[in-house]
């Protein structure tokens, strides 16, 4: 029978596993050195925050696995040898495949700061990093975290729920600038402000010092400025967890390479989820993705080809969704942070509500393009057939409380938030 080898229990690798055990009856192993059973890593923060335990972020009880013949190890894969078809963990057992799966998610992107490795400075991603904040934070009088990002305010709240001050350094001008529209991002850093998180914009770490136990005990930002801590959160992104293969002829750049079939250069090994990286963009998409979602997506295509229904990865509309500590955000399509010739920009604020739009659309067509939504809840099947049917913008503007989650949002803002699209477009056709 075939043997299907799985690296990583996250969502893409438990997401291919159960779908190959629906189709087949192969022999399924997943092998992951974090955590025997899968759990969602987006529900990290809420641990922290006493809103979980760590027992309620696992999808499926732990007899599932047995009963779906689904065998977990836990254990770290130090080597693969594709052309024996084996791999090496740690306790040095080697373990055959007939077709390995490479899902082995993402690790924090650290610079090579000095003193990135001093005891009081650490990344989130791990349940591993959620145990070591637990300890890091003890007596913790300031932290202060590196990057704004989505793991950066996680963090963020998640310190100020322990009442530990924060201070932020914000490489850009405003709050994740390099991805939302300046309007959009100054909504959220004064958002972030008002919780008391101090954000420095402008400013990157440019090193941290260590005290006589090699603990840290100051940072210096690249402006020269010092600022005592004795935390150090690290957010400057992710990066694929690949070191592993550097000796194995599978092909890598940032990520483990793929094509549309999530195959990478060696035959009958794949790539899925986080660590993998599209060969050929997909569209305005990137090459690789850190997303929940894409990962789940890969994981059932790639169980299908596994299965013997070879399909090509195709996500469809762009869609991504955060929180900033009250704020809801939800991404779709396309909305590009600096102005594109042909594309205009359509931007409903309700700055005393903290709830804000943002439209884009091609001016000559008026084909919709995407939309940020701040403080405001879209149904994604609504939004997301408007993408795929290239909706002129007057249409969705009109059509838009279809849309809406939120009754009370249709029934205050819709008829402004129609006004005020009339006048940008002097054409006044809702009346
Ligand atoms: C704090 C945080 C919050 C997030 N919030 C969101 C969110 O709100 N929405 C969203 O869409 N996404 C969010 N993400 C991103 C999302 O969680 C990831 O995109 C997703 O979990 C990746 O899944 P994966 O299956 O690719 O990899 P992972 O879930 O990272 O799983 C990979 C597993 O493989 C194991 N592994 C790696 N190498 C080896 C090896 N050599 N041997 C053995 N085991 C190995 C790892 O230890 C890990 O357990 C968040 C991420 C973080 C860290």
């Amino acid at each position: 029978m075939k043997k299907i080898l799985i690296i990583g229990n996250g969502i893409s690798g438990i997401t291919a596993a159960r779908h190959i055990r629906k189709f087949s009856d192969f022999q399924i192993t997943v092998i992951s050195s974090e955590t025997e059973y899968f759990f969602s890593r987006t529900a990290l923060m809420y641990i922290f925050m006493g809103h979980m335990k760590f027992e309620h972020t696992k999808p499926y009880e732990d007899w599932f696995w047995k009963k779906n013949r689904i065998e977990l190890k836990k254990t770290y894969v130090k080597e693969v040898y594709v052309e024996e078809k084996k791999l090496i963990t740690n306790s040095e057992e080697e373990i055959e495949y007939d077709q390995l799966i490479l899902a082995t998610g993402s690790v924090t992107n650290k610079r090579g700061w000095k003193g990135e490795n001093l005891k009081g400075v650490q990344g989130l991603v791990s349940k591993q990093d959620l145990d070591l904040l637990e300890e890091n934070t003890i007596n913790c009088k300031q932290a202060v975290i590196v990057g704004g990002g989505l793991i950066g305010v996680e963090l963020a709240e998640m310190l100020h729920t322990r009442k530990i001050p924060v201070k932020m350094l914000v490489r850009e001008d405003a709050f994740w600038g390099n991805v939302l529209p300046k309007p959009e991002a100054n909504l959220i850093s004064n958002h972030i402000k008002k919780h008391g998180i101090e954000i420095l914009h402008e400013t990157e770490l440019s090193e941290i010092i260590p005290d006589e136990n090699n603990r840290v005990k100051k940072i210096i930002t690249s402006n020269g400025e010092g600022i005592d801590c004795d935390f150090v959160g690290i957010t400057t992104g992710v990066k694929p967890n690949i070191d592993f293969l550097k000796n194995s002829s599978i092909e890598v750049d940032k990520g483990i390479l793929v094509n549309e079939y999530l195959e990478t250069n060696c035959k009958d090994v794949f790539a899925i989820g986080d660590c993998a990286q599209q060969r050929t963009k997909l569209g305005n998409r990137n090459t690789i993705e850190a997303v929940w979602y894409t990962g789940r997506m890969m994981g059932e295509t790639l169980a299908q080809t596994i299965c013997g229904n070879k399909l090509p990865y195709k996500p469809g509309n762009w869609f991504n969704s955060a929180k900033f500590f009250d704020i809801e955000y939800q991404t779709y399509g396309w909305v590009f942070p600096e102005s594109r010739e042909g594309v205009d920009d359509f931007y409903w604020l309700n700055e005393k509500e903290e709830k804000c739009l943002h439209f884009q659309f091609e001016i000559n067509s008026r084909k919709f393009l995407g939309v940020n939504t701040f403080g405001i809840r879209l149904r994604h099947e609504v939004v997301d057939k408007w993408l795929s049917e290239e909706l002129p913008i007057e249409q969705v503007i009109s059509q838009f409380s279809k849309a809406n989650f939120d009754k009370e949002f249709s029934k205050k803002y819709h008829i402004p938030l129609q006004k005020e699209f009339s006048k940008l477009t002097k054409v006044n056709q809702y009346e």
